[in-house]
């Protein structure tokens, strides 16, 4: 039977922490077929619209998003944790479960009214990717979308981009 996306991603149980379901996007993207599927997938809505750079959200935003990119042929920027851009930033926090995390952009990176993809593996309760807009909407960026390999809707974060005016894509979701 022809695989899907899905089929490819591996579940680790209890990492980071004992009760988390981990979903491992490295068996999808060490496949050849995997990794060339997913890709074609995430970028499929965007075809013959303008876009002039996807931004990806570190970590494994950088390898999907690069990809993307290049298939696309538009620019790329890192949104990256505090203190590993070396340039000038503009910064945005975000609240986790336990405390505060911190996401950066360089404040060169997008140009007024470029138009602009956000591009990350997973999406749980939608923090990181709204910094992530937050980001390019202060660098005066139109974001376009966003595009996730996975979404755990559970946690709400379609609902919450969604609600920022902002068009989801996700591929595959996990309950
Ligand atoms: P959020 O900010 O939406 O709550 O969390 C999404 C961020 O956490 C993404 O950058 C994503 O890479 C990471 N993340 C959280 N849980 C998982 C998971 O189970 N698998 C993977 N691959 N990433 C996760």
């Amino acid at each position: 039977m022809t695989r899907t996306v899905r089929d490819y991603i591996r579940t680790i149980a209890d990492f980071p922490h004992e009760g988390i379901m981990f979903r491992d996007v490295t068996t999808l993207f060490a496949d050849p077929r995997g990794f060339r599927m997913a890709i074609d997938q995430l970028l499929h809505p965007y075809a013959g619209i303008a876009i002039d750079k996807v931004a990806g959200l570190e970590a494994r935003g950088f390898i999907l998003g690069g990809a993307v990119a290049h298939q696309l042929s538009t620019g790329f920027v890192p949104v990256r944790k505090k203190g590993k851009l070396p340039g000038t930033v503009i910064s945005e926090a975000y609240q986790l479960e336990y405390g505060e995390a911190v996401m950066e952009l360089h404040d060169d990176a997008i140009v007024p009214g470029e138009r602009v993809l956000i591009v990350d593996d997973l999406l749980a309760t939608g923090g990181t990717a709204e910094a992530g807009i937050r980001l390019c909407r202060r660098l005066g960026a139109e974001v376009i979308g966003c595009a996730f390999v996975i979404d755990l809707p559970d946690l709400g974060g379609r609902a919450r981009l969604e609600a920022l005016g902002m068009p989801v894509h996700v591929l595959t979701a996990f309950e």
